[in-house]
């Protein structure tokens, strides 16, 4: 019978889901995605207090210290991660749900697993099989995108076969399970799988495909919290894991769209082979650096000037300095738009993030698919920290890792001038052969410095 305290829950459990429902309709558009962000964590308040105020709490303690100790050290992590580690540490946010929800499904298996029913059960099983892989998984890709493991797609001959034959026996295991629960060893045999699965997905997938990866992993964990939803009756468990394991594999979908890849390339690019190291850019050529002063003379008598931001633009922290430049050349009449592409920087929608943070209106800012056709006509453009998402060689160069991914085409405006510190390579790894055409002219620098000496050089024109 439901008591006065279940009706409560339930009824902070129903404001949670559609603060949920809410907070991801806002997140899909830059300017309502910082309103979306705090409904989202509106929500989340509200599932913590529903679950605390229901009756089936045991102990205090080990909440209040789990309360105590996740707070200090997500507490922590917002402060001290800057914005271009946050990829790894979503990654890592991953893995620790993914973690808490095969751990509460280890739980429930030791404490009832022969009482529970056939549905029940089977929910508990993908749980901790999708729960586990996906830890392992994200510790991987976090490890990649921290550079402690090489972010290059590390494969062997007949991988694929291997990761097949780990795939079908982890399922077997988990049928096994599911159909004779008093087979113990079954449900540990499945669960040592998916921890070695999860590793094995993801080593063989680096260079640009990692965004994907990190969305899949996403939805993966989604998943693992919604089953974990029916195996302890939690409603607002169920529809948030759901909403996370849909919007997640929705958002993977549409990253390989825009990387014109499909998921079972991503997944399985190597099949059957040791993918040969790309014959990246035939550059041979040299870098031609820049002058400030050349720099800002171009700019300032251009007519249409395109800011192309990237990766470099995010660490150095650019966003600000940028819109300044650009509102400075507005001032003297030059047309200055923003050419955004679906994976510049290390998570979705970085860039938009970063120019709403520094006021860059949102009219400004161009999808690769509109901005392309006009750098033909282009005068300038401005190159801020970007590389792999500029590399004419994933157009050009059938061989190369990233062959296929669309790219913004710089290449194709009059000049173009590129903000970087050095000879970094992009996050493939890959040389980018645009530094060496003749269009194109290297200023070196921190890209946030570079731009505010243009700012003042601009002024001085
Ligand atoms: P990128 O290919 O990683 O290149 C960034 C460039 O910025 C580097 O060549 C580096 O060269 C330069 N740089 C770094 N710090 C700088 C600073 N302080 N000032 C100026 N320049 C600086 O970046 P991207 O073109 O944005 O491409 C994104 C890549 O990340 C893609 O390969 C994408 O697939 C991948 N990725 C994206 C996501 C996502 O969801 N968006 C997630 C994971 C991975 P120097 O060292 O010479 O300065």
């Amino acid at each position: 019978m439901m008591t006065l305290t279940s009706y409560f829950m339930e009824a902070t459990y129903l404001v949670a889901s559609i603060l949920f429902i809410l907070s991801l309709k806002m997140m899909s558009h830059p300017e309502t995605a910082r309103r979306g962000m705090f409904l989202a964590e509106g929500g989340m308040f509200a599932a913590i207090v529903g679950t605390l105020i229901g009756t089936h709490i045991i102990s205090w303690v080990w909440i209040i210290g789990g309360l105590a100790l996740g707070s200090i050290i997500g507490g922590w992590m917002a402060i001290s991660v800057p914005m271009t580690a946050m990829p790894q540490r979503t990654a890592l946010s991953h893995a620790f749900g993914a973690l808490a929800a095969a751990l509460v499904g280890i739980g429930e298996f030791i404490v009832k697993g022969n009482e529970m029913g056939v549905v029940t059960r089977g929910a508990l099983g993908f749980e901790v099989m999708l729960g586990a892989l996906t830890t392992t998984g994200s510790l991987i890709a976090a490890g990649k995108l921290q550079d402690i493991i090489a972010g290059k797609p590390i494969q062997f001959r007949g991988q694929n076969y291997l990761n097949l034959l780990i795939a079908l026996a982890m399922v077997s295991c988990f049928v096994a399970f599911w159909i004779h629960p008093e087979m113990v060893v079954a449900f540990y045999a499945m669960l040592t799988l998916a921890f070695i699965f999860g590793v094995l997905l993801v080593i063989p997938i680096g260079s640009a495909d990692m965004p994907v990866v990190m969305s899949l992993l996403n939805s993966y964990a989604g998943l693992a919290a919604a089953a974990t939803g029916f195996v302890l009756g939690n409603n607002v468990l169920i529809i948030a894991g759901t909403l996370d394991g849909f919007s997640g594999f929705i958002l993977s979908v549409l990253m390989c769209k825009a990387m014109n890849r499909s998921i079972t390339n991503v997944l399985f690019g190597g099949f059957g082979s040791v993918i040969a190291e790309a014959s990246s850019a035939n550059a041979g050529g040299v870098m031609r650096e820049i002058s400030l002063d050349d720099a800002a003379m171009q700019l300032a008598f251009a007519n249409r000037v395109i800011f192309v931001p990237g990766y470099g633009l995010a660490t150095a922290q650019a966003q600000h300095a940028c819109r300044e430049l650009a509102e400075l050349l507005e001032g003297r009449g030059v047309t200055v738009k923003y050419a955004i592409h679906p994976v510049a920087g290390r998570m979705p929608g970085h860039m938009n993030v970063l120019l709403a943070e520094a006021n860059v209106p949102y009219a400004a800012l161009y999808e690769m698919e509109q901005i392309n056709p006009e750098f033909p006509s282009t005068d300038v453009a401005v190159v801020i920290g970007a590389n792999d998402v500029v590399n004419p060689d994933a157009r050009d160069n059938p061989n190369s890792l990233i062959a296929g991914m669309p790219i913004l085409e710089v290449d194709r405006a009059r000049s173009v001038i590129v903000l970087k510190r050095g000879q970094g390579r992009g996050f493939s790894g890959l040389e980018n052969p645009l530094f060496f055409k003749a269009c194109t002219n290297m200023l070196y620098g921190d890209a946030k410095a570079s731009l505010s000496q243009l700012a003042q050089a601009v002024q001085h024109v």
